[in-house]
C-alpha cells in the first residue's frame, strides 16, 4: 500500500521533476537562470517591465522585472482590491569559481590553465576530477552604448585534476586545498590560448578583442537526475537554491490571486551575502512594491497596512540528516530526504521564523496536504545564513525559512529528494491561491 502511494506520488511530481530538471541543466549561472526565468514567465503571458521605464500595470495583469540580468521579480494583480502581498524568494547563485580577467596561466610552456577565485563558500574537493565548462556574461559597446550577452562555452572544456595518491600518501587523512594553487583547471595545451575567450565573443557576434567586461563561471557539466535503486532522490549540480527558484515561479504562475497580489522574487548574490543591488539586501523588492502601488493609485499608508497583512515565505535548502554522520543534526529537529517542507528555527533569529510565522507555515502545509518537519542547528554548531532576516530588514514582513532538505550542501553535486519539489509547488500553489 506505501510503496503503490509512493509510486503515484512520483507519477504525479514527475512533470515537476522533467522540468526541474531542464531548467537547472540549462542555468549554469545566475544570469542563464534569469534569463530561463524570464523566458518560462513570458511563455505564461507574464509582461516585461524595464526598470528604467515607466510601468502602465492593469488590474489582473502579470508582470516580472529583471535587474542586473541575475535577479528576477515576477507578480500577478488580482482584479479586485488587494488587501497585501503574497511574496516568495529564493536565489539564484551557487558556490563557484569565478574567471579572473587577463586569466590566462602558461605552465612548463606545455598547459594552459585559467586563474580562478572562489565565489561563494563551497567544497572545494567536488570540483576536481569532473568535467567543466565556463558560462556568464560578456560586455561589449553596441548600437545603443554598453550590452550584455549571455554565453556558454557547453563543452566539456576545463579540468581540476587531483594530485595522484603516489605523490601524497596522506591523501585520505584530509587534504587542505589551497584555491589559488590547488584549484586552478586545466584547460588545454598552451597551443589553445585564446580559443575560449574567442569561442565565447563569437557566440554574441563579436571579436574577443572587444571584449570591455566579463562575469564568467566555471561549472559543472552534470546533469541531474534521479538517483537510488528506488528513484528516490535527485542528485545534480545547484540545487541549492534552483530547486526553490523554480518551485517559486512555477507555483506562481499556475495561481490567479483574489485579494492579494501575487509576487515571486529570485535574488542573486545570496551565496556572497546578499549586499548587492541585485541581492536580498538591496531595494529590488521594496522598490517593485512600491511602484506596483504607485501605478495602481494606492497611497502610502494603505501601502504600510497592506504590508502589516503580508507574508513572505524565503525558501532556501536546508541540511537534511547526514546518513553517515547523523550526530552532526540536530538532536530532536532532524529533517530527511522525500519528508516534506523544511521549516527552519534558529534562536538568535538567523532564520526569519517564530511561532506565527511557522503557525501560517505549517496551516498552508497541511490545507495543501504536503508534510513538512523542522530543522535547527545543533545548539554547538554555528549553521548557514539566508536570505529571510535579510530581505525583511529592506521589506519587514511577516516571514517564514524554509527549505528542501538536502545533503552535501555547496557540494559541485548535491543530492536531494525526489518528491520535496512537488511539495513545496504544492504547498506554494495553496500559499498563491488563496
Ligand atoms: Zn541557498
Amino acid at each position: 500500500m506505501e510503496k503503490k502511494k509512493r509510486t503515484m506520488k512520483k507519477q504525479l511530481f514527475q512533470t515537476d521533476l522533467n522540468q526541474l530538471f531542464t531548467f537547472i541543466d540549462n542555468s549554469p549561472t545566475a544570469y542563464h537562470a534569469a534569463a530561463n526565468l524570464g523566458q518560462m514567465l513570458a511563455g505564461e503571458g507574464f509582461l516585461c517591465l524595464e526598470e528604467r521605464e515607466k510601468w502602465e500595470l492593469q488590474p489582473g495583469g502579470k508582470y516580472y522585472v529583471n535587474r542586473n540580468g541575475s535577479a528576477v521579480i515576477a507578480f500577478v494583480i488580482p482584479e479586485g482590491e488587494a488587501k497585501g502581498f503574497h511574496m516568495s524568494a529564493a536565489h539564484s547563485d551557487s558556490p563557484c569559481f569565478k574567471v579572473k580577467e587577463s586569466a590566462e596561466i602558461v605552465a612548463d610552456d606545455s598547459y594552459l590553465k585559467l586563474n580562478v577565485e572562489k565565489y561563494g563558500g563551497m567544497i572545494l574537493s567536488t570540483w576536481l576530477d569532473r568535467p567543466l565548462s565556463i558560462a556568464g556574461r560578456l560586455a561589449f559597446r553596441g548600437s545603443r552604448g554598453i550590452e550584455s550577452h549571455l554565453v556558454n562555452l557547453n563543452r566539456d572544456a576545463a579540468i581540476i585534476p587531483n594530485v595522484a595518491i603516489h605523490m601524497n600518501r596522506d591523501m585520505n587523512k584530509g587534504v587542505e586545498y589551497n584555491p589559488q594553487t590547488d584549484m586552478e583547471p586545466l584547460i588545454g595545451s598552451v597551443g589553445g590560448k585564446g580559443i575560449w575567450l574567442r569561442e565565447l565573443a563569437e557566440q554574441a557576434g563579436m571579436a574577443d578583442y572587444e571584449i570591455l567586461g566579463a562575469d564568467l563561471f566555471l561549472y559543472n557539466r552534470d546533469k541531474c537526475r534521479t538517483i537510488g535503486v528506488d528513484d528516490t532522490f535527485i542528485a545534480g549540480p545547484r540545487l541549492d537554491d534552483l530547486e526553490c527558484a523554480f518551485a517559486g515561479m512555477t507555483a506562481l504562475m499556475k495561481e490567479k490571486p483574489k485579494e492579494y497580489i501575487n509576487v515571486c522574487a529570485v535574488f542573486d548574490n545570496e551565496e556572497v551575502g546578499s549586499g548587492t543591488k541585485q541581492g536580498a539586501d538591496s531595494t529590488f523588492l521594496r522598490d517593485v512594491l512600491e511602484r506596483i502601488c504607485g501605478r495602481l493609485g494606492i497611497d502610502k499608508e494603505t501601502y504600510h497596512c497592506m504590508l502589516a497583512e503580508s507574508f513572505l515565505i524565503s525558501a532556501d535548502n536546508a541540511h537534511a540528516m547526514h546518513p553517515n554522520h547523523p550526530e552532526k543534526a540536530d538532536v530532536t529537529n532532524r529533517p530527511v530526504l522525500n519528508n516534506g517542507i523544511v521549516i527552519k528555527h534558529h534562536g538568535s533569529q538567523k532564520y526569519a521564523t517564530d511561532a506565527m510565522s511557522a503557525a501560517v507555515m505549517k496551516d498552508i502545509c497541511l490545507r495543501a496536504g504536503v508534510p513538512f518537519q523542522a530543522y535547527a542547528n545543533r545548539s554547538d554548531i554555528a549553521g548557514g545564513s539566508t536570505l529571510g532576516n535579510i530581505s525583511t530588514a529592506q521589506v519587514s514582513v511577516s516571514t517564514v525559512d524554509i527549505g528542501l532538505a538536502q545533503l552535501a550542501m555547496h557540494s559541485a553535486f548535491e543530492t536531494a529528494g525526489a518528491e520535496d519539489i512537488g511539495y513545496l509547488i504544492q504547498a506554494l500553489r495553496t500559499f498563491y491561491r488563496d
